[in-house]
């Protein structure tokens, strides 16, 4: 049991800016946080500076109300999964899963012990014997996130455990390992670029940008309510389509022929327009009241396809300089052809600029 929080908390490696900014988070007990954004955003820097593998520079770190921010790692009862697995090489999956433990003093029958029960919440038990080279990629990382099970520690710390896997075996293990993080109910911050994986996995989101937090919420209110077109952006594959320059009249925009009324007030003469993928009604290239956009691209991922068509009669900018629409597979399309585009309202972002 353990609550985590970063108070104010910096770490500044002498460039342009601070690599994390006074940061302010806090990880409640047995949470699932998963700090994501962009690379070099900070996201390692702050997950090393909760295990204690970097300095900070201003602020706190606490685990559970103390103040651990002088605390060596290995006082901090706190256990790293890596990247790259850091794996022992010669030594079987079983001494590489006890070795910390047998290192902390405990006896050899109990650390076998643990080992085993770790093993068989992780399928390792037939593997036990063998050495790391002998291991697929997922059995490895399995082994890693079994070494740190075992130590039952206060907080796992896991830093882009997934990467190294192929996408249908990250697919798979998102789901194993967060499956994993609730039986136990072990603090956990999660670092990654990867978006969806966040969204799969986390139970909040915590999204940085060059080294300051942008918005923590849960993953659905992180896709519906963006604070800000950075989190707009980053949160959702394909990405939102925003217009930049719109201009605000009685509360209403125009996208070409298609007049768009916000959901909401608004307070600003310009906005930036955002309108997710599947937000768009796709209707006739002759319907007076459309924006009109000709295909450029049409991706077919089998079940759903992504059409990136070029605005055609609006003055507005859209960033990337094509729209994407998102459709399911029932309708075809041609590159060229010139169709119509209709914004649902109600689901429509205005951002001041
Ligand atoms: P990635 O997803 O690429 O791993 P990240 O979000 O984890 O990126 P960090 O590794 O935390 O980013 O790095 C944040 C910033 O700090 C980057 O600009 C990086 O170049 C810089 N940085 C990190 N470690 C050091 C170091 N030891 N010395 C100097 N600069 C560093």
């Amino acid at each position: 049991m353990a609550t985590v929080s970063f108070d104010a908390v910096t770490r500044d490696f002498g460039g342009s800016r601070p690599a994390v900014d006074k940061l302010d988070l806090e990880i409640a007990d047995g949470e699932f946080l998963v700090l994501v954004g962009p690379s070099g955003c900070g996201k390692s820097t702050s997950l090393r500076m909760l295990a204690g593998l970097e300095p900070t520079q201003g602020g706190r770190v606490l685990i559970d109300g103390q103040d651990v921010t002088g605390v060596a790692p290995k006082a901090r009862d706190v256990a790293m999964v890596f990247q790259n697995y850091a794996l022992y090489p010669n030594m079987t999956v079983a001494d590489n899963m006890g070795f910390a433990l047998r290192n902390a003093g405990m006896s050899k029958s109990d650390s076998r012990k643990s080992v085993a029960e770790a093993a068989e919440m992780l399928e390792l038990t037939e593997l036990l014997d063998r050495k790391p080279g002998a291991l697929s990629g997922g059995q490895r990382q399995r082994v890693a996130m079994g070494r740190a099970i075992v130590r039952r520690p206060k907080v796992f710390c896991m830093d882009e455990p997934l990467s190294n896997l192929d996408a249908k075996l990250r697919v798979s293990t998102r789901g194993q390992i967060a499956g994993l993080q609730k039986r136990l109910g072990t603090t956990t911050l999660y670092v990654t670029h990867d978006q969806v994986e966040a969204m799969t996995m986390g139970d909040r989101v915590a999204v940085l940008k060059q080294g300051v937090l942008q918005q923590v919420a849960s993953p659905r209110e992180l896709y519906l309510d963006p604070v800000n077109t950075f989190v707009a952006g980053f949160m959702g594959s394909p990405s939102m389509n925003l217009f930049d320059e719109v201009t605000v009249v009685d509360r209403s925009a125009t996208l070409g022929g298609h007049r768009i009324t916000a959901p909401n007030a608004v307070d600003v003469a310009r906005v930036v327009l955002g309108v997710r993928p599947e937000s768009w009604e796709i209707v006739s290239a002759e319907h007076p009241e459309a924006l009109y956009a000709r295909i450029e691209l049409v991706e077919e991922l089998g079940a759903e396809q992504f059409v990136h068509a070029v605005p055609q009669n609006t003055t507005a900018t859209v960033r990337g300089d094509r729209v994407i629409v998102r459709v399911d597979h029932r309708r075809s399309f041609a590159v060229d052809e010139t169709i119509g585009l209709q914004a649902r309202p109600e689901e429509t972002y205005w951002f001041a600029p």
